[in-house]
């Protein structure tokens, strides 16, 4: 197989490897296209956390399986499904849990190996560039059921980023009012067509206590500090975006007006189920994805990193 392999720090080589190894209870999926995650330019830009190279990134992903009708997608945490956490259903917070693509072999391959019971059949007739958003629409989904977001609420969403904007978009289209802080021009105007209803260029310009829930997609100190002041006493902060892995909050802000501030991983299964139901009845558009080959995978990551006004969303597609 063809695979990205990261070396550490931005050095990411297009390599023929042998085919993946099964374990018992896995299968190979033929990758068909996987999206560059806003978690697998962490370690691209210095912050790797638990990854360690060589390793092959990525971890949304459509494709297929031999002998299989059919198109796939992949609920890419692997979990024990025995632990406390697994027996709560929070299973996104399993004390075994594994990723791919950050301890496990990731998905820009052309082949990857899977769990048999991680596939989730794609429905007919859905555009496997949208299926592939099931991965970063699942995060916000899952955001959204936990805080117990319900139509008619205000969300502040910081950051337009991919994440961002499937936010925006899952929020306006459940019927929330949304406003998104962004300072990427372009990315102001794709919040603005997703549904935001306000889209602000600056952090400052947030009002404050003008929001029930902020949901901040980028994760550093500025913008916990946004969507701290943004929403009302008594409101809710998700932190889905992890750019920055320690700093200063306001405490005596979040005490005095009754702020809960609460980290989000992941998603669990029914959500991931949901968020792909949810893209089949209510696709958004396509036309600020960015389909590159496998092989131009490397410039993604630049170009994703460099030119942030010119590309919001890399897929990568095998063939
Ligand atoms: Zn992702
Ligand atoms: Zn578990």
């Amino acid at each position: 197989m063809r695979a990205l392999v990261w070396h550490g720090d931005t050095r990411i080589d297009l390599e023929d490897l042998p085919a993946p190894p099964l374990a018992t209870g896995e299968v190979v999926l033929e990758v068909e296209l996987a999206g560059i995650c806003g978690s697998d330019m962490h370690p691209y830009r210095g912050h790797p956390g638990p990854r360690h190279p060589p390793l092959i990134l990525g971890h949304e992903v459509v494709g297929s399986v031999a002998d299989r009708p059919g198109r796939f997608t992949v609920f890419p945490l692997v979990t024990c499904g025995r632990c406390r956490r697994c027996l709560a259903e929070e299973e996104n917070l399993c004390e075994r849990r594994h990723l791919l693509g950050l301890d496990l072999p990731g998905v820009f391959a052309t082949q990857v190996a899977v769990r048999e019971d991680a596939l989730l059949p794609i429905p007919d007739g859905l555009d496997s560039r949208i299926a592939v958003l099931v991965e970063p629409l699942a995060a916000s989904l899952s955001a959204w059921r936990v805080d117990g977001i319900a139509a008619g609420d205000s969300v502040l969403v910081v950051g337009g980023g991919p994440i961002g904007l499937l936010a925006v978009y899952l929020c306006a289209q459940r019927g929330a009012r949304v406003v998104c802080a962004e300072p990427v021009a372009e990315r102001r105007v794709l919040a603005e067509r997703f549904g935001a209803s306000e889209v602000l260029a600056e952090t400052s310009a947030v009002r404050p206590e003008q929001a029930d829930f902020a949901i901040d997609a980028v994760g550093v100190e500025q913008t916990w500090r946004a969507a701290i002041g943004g929403v009302r006493p008594g409101g809710t902060v998700a932190l889905v975006g992890l750019g920055q892995a320690e700093g200063v909050m306001p405490a005596a802000d979040l005490v005095r007006r009754g702020v809960t501030v609460r980290g989000h991983y992941a998603y669990t299964r029914a959500d991931f189920e949901e968020a792909l139901g949810f893209l089949a009845e209510t696709p958004p558009p396509l036309d600020w994805l960015t389909v590159m080959g496998l092989s131009e995978g490397a410039e993604g990551f630049r170009r994703l990193v460099e030119e942030p006004n010119s590309v919001t969303k890399v897929l990568l597609a095998t063939r």
